[in-house]
C-alpha cells in the first residue's frame, strides 16, 4: 500500500479503516464516467473492499457466448447464465474474475462480451441470481460497490450513494483510451450510446439515479479530484465530516 493509498486517520487518531468497517458506498452511473477507477481508488483510500458488479454480468455473458446460446432463446440463456460459476475478488489491489474456476479477466472485456452484456443483464432471472450473489459479497459492509442499480436495488441502505456522470464526448474519449490506440472514437461513442439506451430502458432495475444519490459530473475532474471529493462525502455521511 502506498502512502497515498493508506487509510485516512480519524480525528481521534484511530485508523480510517476502523471507522469504515461497515460502510457501503454505492457507485452508480453510465459507462465511461470513471466509475471503476474512482471506485477502486476510493476503496484503497478508505481501506475497504471493492466490488465491480459489471464484471459479474460480463462473466455471465461470457458463459452464454461460450456455449453458443442464441440470445433470443431466453430459456437456454437463463439456464446457462444462472449455472455459471462466477467468482470475483473484492480486493482493491488485485482484481480477479473466474468462470468455472478459470480466470477470465481479459476475456470479459472483449468486444463480443461488451456488445452482448446489456441484453443478458436485462433478463430478470439472471439479475436476481447476480443481485443475490452481490448481497452475499457485500455482507456486513466495508466496501465500495460499483454498478448501475446498487443504490436503487442491490443495497438501498448504502450511504453514501453516488451517481457519476460525464459528457458523452468525455465518456467516449475515456473508453477509447482504455481500449487502446486502434480504437475508433466514433464507433466507441455509438456503442456507449447503445448500451446506455439498453441499460436505461430495460424493465427490470434500469440505470437510474436513486432519489438520495449525490451526483458528480466528472467531465472536468481528474481521478484524484473525484476521489478526494468522495472521501469527504463518505466522512460526512459517517458523521465525521
Ligand atoms: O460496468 P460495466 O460497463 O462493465 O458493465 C457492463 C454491463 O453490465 C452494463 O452495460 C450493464 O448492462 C450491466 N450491468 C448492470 N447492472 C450492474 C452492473 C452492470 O446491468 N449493476
Amino acid at each position: 500500500m502506498t502512502q497515498h493509498d493508506a487509510p485516512l486517520p480519524g480525528r481521534d487518531g484511530r485508523s480510517g479503516a476502523a471507522r469504515t468497517d461497515h460502510v457501503v458506498v454505492a457507485m452508480d452511473g453510465p459507462s465511461g464516467t470513471g466509475k471503476s477507477t474512482v471506485s477502486r481508488h476510493l476503496a484503497l483510500r478508505l481501506g475497504v473492499r471493492y466490488l465491480d458488479t459489471g464484471a459479474m454480468y460480463r462473466a455471465a455473458t461470457l458463459a452464454v457466448l461460450r456455449e453458443g446460446v442464441d440470445l433470443a432463446d431466453i430459456t437456454h440463456l437463463i439456464d446457462t447464465a444462472v449455472r455459471a460459476n462466477i467468482e470475483i475478488s473484492t480486493n482493491p489491489h488485485r482484481s480477479a474474475v473466474s468462470l468455472h474456476g478459470v480466470r477470465v479477466d481479459d476475456e470479459i472485456r472483449s468486444a463480443p462480451v461488451t456488445s452482448a452484456v446489456s441484453a443478458v443483464a436485462a433478463v430478470p432471472e439472471i439479475r436476481a441470481r447476480l443481485v443475490a450473489a452481490q448481497r452475499d459479497l457485500i455482507g456486513t459492509g466495508g466496501i465500495v460497490v460499483e454498478g448501475r442499480d446498487i443504490g436503487a436495488v442491490v443495497w438501498p441502505a448504502a450511504l453514501p450513494k453516488i451517481y457519476l456522470t460525464a459528457s458523452a464526448a468525455v465518456r467516449a474519449r475515456r473508453r477509447a483510451g482504455e481500449l487502446g490506440s486502434g480504437s475508433d472514437l466514433d464507433a466507441v461513442a455509438v456503442d456507449l450510446a447503445r448500451r446506455d439506451r439498453l441499460d436505461s430502458t430495460r424493465a427490470d432495475s434500469p440505470l437510474a439515479k436513486a432519489d438520495d444519490a449525490i451526483e458528480i459530473d466528472t467531465s472536468r475532474l481528474d481521478v484524484d479530484e473525484v476521489v478526494n471529493r468522495l472521501v469527504g462525502i463518505v466522512w460526512a455521511s459517517a458523521g465525521h465530516g
